[in-house]
């Protein structure tokens, strides 16, 4: 991995520009609130925008036309907080020990591979944050990214 000064919302804003066309056929509504501040990580870019590409493709996954992701970035702490949140059908409470498991997926055959969420938890722990989840049926789903903040930026 390569490791530099990124602005977090840099990296956020590259994800989403990626997904764009695919968030716009579905129908869907991103709301991006942004820190003010701007919050610098040291971090491998392509593995953070990673990251955040495999939530927000889970959760264009389980959208429909008209429903809505929220995005927030902020301190918390000597960490960086993104929650990605969907108003999507939730997390089946027997399903959720195992998603971060390699090669668990839900999805027909072809549509999922079951390694978006495990890459991802190894990406972030290998930059030394976490990566949690809260969901509750028929409400929705949030993932919460932290990620240790640059010491000398912040
Ligand atoms: P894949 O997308 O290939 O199925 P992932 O590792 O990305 O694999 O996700 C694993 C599983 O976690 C999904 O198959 C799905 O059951 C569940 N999941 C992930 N994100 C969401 C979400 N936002 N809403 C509902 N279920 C989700
Ligand atoms: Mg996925």
């Amino acid at each position: 991995p390569e490791f530099a000064l990124f602005n977090i919302n840099d990296l956020i804003e590259k994800a989403l520009s990626l997904l764009r066309l695919k968030i716009e056929k579905k129908g869907v509504t991103v709301r991006f609130q942004k820190n003010e501040d701007p919050l610098s990580v040291n971090v491998d870019a392509n593995q953070i925008q990673q990251v955040f590409v495999n939530i927000l493709l889970n959760a264009l996954d389980v959208l429909d036309f008209g429903g809505l992701i929220t995005i927030i970035s902020e301190k918390a702490g000597n960490h960086l907080k993104i929650s990605i949140k969907d108003n999507g059908p939730g997390i089946p409470p027997d399903i959720m020990p195992k998603i971060f498991n390699p090669f668990f997926s839900t999805k027909e055959v072809g549509k999922g591979t079951g390694l978006g969420l495990s890459v991802s938890y190894g990406i972030v722990k290998n930059h030394g944050g976490t990566i949690e989840v809260q969901s509750k049926p028929g409400q929705g789903t949030t993932f919460t990214v932290k990620l240790p903040m640059n010491s000398l930026q912040n």
